[in-house]
């Protein structure tokens, strides 16, 4: 045996302890067995643009997800690996990117979601979960985080909000920048009496929200379906959480929708819109919000971005049978 290949051997048969906050925001010690399979992309950020606008998808990381029963209600694993296979994916786990995007319009930078920020851990050790690398590829795409003047904030899931919050202290890494944020998503994660109705394994989050995020002075929740930037509009997407934004923007004649987890994996969710995901709070209502977002980007025929699509996180849908195809567009 060569010394390389015991090296290799070595690596892959590590398992890293790691203390992390799971999925659910909890705080755990988890095992991870597995190593990442989906190679990283060469250029971790692509540039295009929407008009005048210059939007940058920052690639933050990945979870490669392990099937299990619970995550769709009403689809059983079968079901899901043949979507996949459908789509083109691997099928021995669910492939889920993670993805940023940066605006700039009329000289603001405007960043939406933040990743994970290298403290989302899958607790099923059979599972992969890596995150944290969007502020090296802002970097790399020559946008520096103190240029970052608003976050506009989808929903406050860990693999969107994490990366706001230092991993060690939770100190801002965007300091200067304003967070906005759906008024219907701050109240239900500031309410004082959310923790004790929540599942234990969800406390923890609702926790960090309320002792960090929420006693932020620069955090601005806004009604209904502001403009919150010039160019740039929420758009109400409730169900994947109470207070669930997507994010409009418009330059010219060109419109980007940029969807969050409206339709997380589109190769599951839009391809199959009334599947209801373990992850969407409420399943029925998720699914009217995603059948109204897709039917309004195929009719207008709307580039969209979504934080878990296939890197670089963009394409144009299509109706397909009953449900909804993604083109994705290629890096
Ligand atoms: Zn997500």
């Amino acid at each position: 045996m060569t010394s390389i290949l015991s090296r290799r051997d070595l690596v892959l048969s590590a398992t890293t302890a790691m203390a992390a906050f799971g999925l659910d925001g909890s705080l755990a010690i988890v095992e991870a067995k597995q190593r990442q399979r989906t190679p990283d992309p060469k250029q971790g950020y692509l540039r295009f643009k929407v008009g005048d606008a210059e939007v940058t998808a920052l690639y933050d990381g990945i979870w490669e997800k392990v099937h299990t029963p619970a995550y769709f209600g009403n689809a059983t694993v079968t079901e899901t690996k043949q979507a996949l296979a459908a789509a083109g994916l691997p099928t021995a786990y669910v492939t889920i990117p993670i993805t940023a995007f940066a605006v700039k319009l009329n000289n603001k930078t405007i960043l939406c979601d933040a990743g994970g920020g290298d403290q989302v851990q899958a607790f099923n050790p059979d599972s992969v979960f890596v995150s944290g690398k969007m502020i090296t590829n802002m970097q790399a795409a020559g946008i520096e985080p103190k240029e970052v003047e608003t976050i506009l904030v989808s929903h406050f899931h860990p693999d969107h909000i994490f990366g706001l919050l230092g991993k060690q202290d939770s100190a801002p890494v965007f300091p200067t920048a304003e967070i906005i944020l759906s008024a219907a998503e701050y109240k239900f994660w500031t309410d004082p009496s959310l923790t004790s109705r929540l599942p234990p394994g969800r406390r923890p989050l609702a926790n960090r929200i309320q002792n960090v995020v929420a006693k932020r002075k620069n955090v601005l929740p806004v009604e209904g379906e502001d403009e919150v930037v010039p160019g740039v509009r929420f758009v109400k997407t409730p169900g994947h959480t109470p207070g669930h934004t997507s994010i409009h923007v418009s330059s010219g004649k060109e419109q980007l929708m940029i969807s969050g987890d409206t339709a997380y994996v589109p190769a599951l969710c839009a391809a199959h819109p009334g599947w209801h995901g373990v992850f969407d709070q409420d399943g029925p209502l998720a699914e009217t919000s995603r059948r109204k977002l897709l039917d309004r980007v195929v009719a207008e025929k709307m580039l969209v971005c979504g934080s878990h699509f296939p890197w670089p996180g963009l394409g144009r849908f299509a109706k397909d049978g009953n449900g909804y195809a993604l083109e994705v567009q290629r890096a």
